[in-house]
């Protein structure tokens, strides 16, 4: 078999709650890919089959990726362009794709992403925080080193966002705010895209006592905490005396 053109690996983000995201562009490249490779072939065939995208799908998680990622690279340079999605937002990011992007870069194929929608630049930017310098941490380990990565991460210079799990907010308030101390301004991004997307901007122990008076707080979730000393500068700013 004579192969003209090795195939390319082509990330492809999805909306992370409003469907309206997806680009026509995302939405050409699914129909024209040989393959879609997905994080789960189930929840992204609704999106797929709200945009008409009848292209065949297979799947690439986190418990099959080591061996998918090589049949994938194999049929790259068989000359088959795949796309990869995650359930939501950008692949790679807190989701299957290094290891997908790593193969194929050693196999020497082309890797290419399409922007697109992720959760944490939305919320970076209307946060309220300095987003000209950041850091993004994505999940903390659940426990072993847990507390390590928070007492760095709350001497950072930048502003640090974090991904979590709604059930553990509560937890990772508290030990925020054991580390970096209750006047920390903070802010809570839930549900964003979403109908009932919200902001929560304030210092932790603010962000704390409305963790505590809501009966169970939903939906996903980023957390990103000001540095130091721009927390101090929006501590010491002037308030027009309304809710932010
Ligand atoms: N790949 C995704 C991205 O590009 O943002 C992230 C996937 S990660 C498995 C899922 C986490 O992203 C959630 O637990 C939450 O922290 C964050 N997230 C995803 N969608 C969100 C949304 N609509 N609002 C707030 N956070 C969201």
């Amino acid at each position: 078999m004579i192969v003209e053109r090795p195939g390319r690996l082509i990330l492809v983000p999805t909306p992370i709650g409003n469907l309206s995201d997806m680009s026509e562009r995302a939405i050409e490249t699914l129909k024209a890919v040989s393959r879609i490779a997905c994080e789960d072939t189930r929840t992204s065939g609704v999106l797929l089959s709200h945009y008409g995208i009848s292209t065949p799908t297979t799947s690439f998680h986190a418990h099959n990726e080591h061996g998918k990622a090589t049949r994938l690279v194999e049929s790259m340079i068989r000359g088959d362009d795949i796309a990869l999605i995650s359930d939501a937002g950008s692949p790679g990011i807190s989701d299957p794709g290094y290891l997908l992007v790593r193969a194929a870069l050693d196999a020497h194929l082309e890797v290419t992403s399409l922007p697109g929608p992720s959760a944490l630049i939305p919320a970076l930017a209307a946060s309220g925080l300095p987003s000209d310098r950041f850091v993004f941490e994505g999940f903390l380990p659940p426990k072993k080193g847990r507390q390590t990565r928070i007492k760095a991460l709350v001497e950072e210079d930048r502003t640090v966002i974090l991904y979590e799990s709604p059930h553990r907010l509560k937890k990772l308030l508290t030990q925020l705010a054991e580390h970096a101390g209750m006047d920390r301004q903070a802010v809570v991004a839930r549900e964003l895209s979403k109908k009932f997307e919200e902001f929560r901007r304030g210092t932790l122990e603010e962000l704390l006592a409305w963790v505590n008076d809501v009966t169970k707080v939903r939906g996903e979730i980023v957390v990103l905490i000001a540095s130091p000393k721009a927390s101090q500068r929006l501590n010491e700013a002037p308030k027009s005396g309304e809710a932010w």
